[in-house]
């Protein structure tokens, strides 16, 4: 296991006080730098910064950054949900580093899809069936990793399967996934 033991600081980000949204903290005693290439080979929409040993990520609302000897996620509705969220993604690192062998690593830096980007590829007739008012709202979201391609249904209609793969091969990034 890469990472045994670590340290937990639940709090509000200093530049939102008052907020009632959380951010949690991993203090590591392990140097996990070795295994940001796997990270960054395994997770959709990472950043990977190797001169920074960084690699930051959006899971649903929750922005995440790895560092070498610390793991953040922020945005959580409570101390309870930020110390779990916190918990699975040191999960997430030693199950990872378990796995290296069956992963090329990626030592590049991906830059994210522009919204613009994703719009463009969206139906662009704001049926609303995904729930947000807009095909640009929707757009804006699937750039954040906030929701997912299958939350647009019009997506699956019939002559739409070389639209919905390319916006997957934009949003996964494809050359990443091991
Ligand atoms: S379901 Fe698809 S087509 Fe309809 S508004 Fe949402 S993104 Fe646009």
């Amino acid at each position: 296991m890469l990472i045994d033991y670590y340290d937990v600081e639940v709090f509000t980000p200093p530049c939102e006080p008052g907020a009632e949204r959380f951010a949690a903290r991993a203090r590591l005693r392990t140097d996990i730098s070795a295994a940001l290439p796997y990270l960054n080979a395994s997770l959709p929409g990472a950043v990977y910064t190797p001169a920074a040993q960084a690699l930051v990520w959006k899971k649903g609302g929750h922005s995440i950054a790895f560092h070498a000897y610390e793991v953040l996620t922020s945005n959580a509705a409570d101390r309870q949900e930020a110390e779990r969220e916190l918990r699975s993604l040191i999960d997430l690192v030693n199950r990872t580093w378990e796995r290296r062998d069956e992963i090329t690593p990626d030592l590049e830096t991906h830059q994210r899809p522009t919204p613009m980007a994703v719009y463009k590829l969206l139906p662009k007739t704001n049926c609303k069936a995904c729930g947000e008012a807009t095909c640009f709202t929707f757009a804006l979201r699937l750039a954040a990793s906030q929701v997912q391609v299958e939350g647009c249904p019009a997506l699956f209609e019939p002559g739409q399967a070389h639209t919905l793969a390319a916006l997957r091969s934009m949003l996964i990034d494809a050359p990443r996934i091991g």
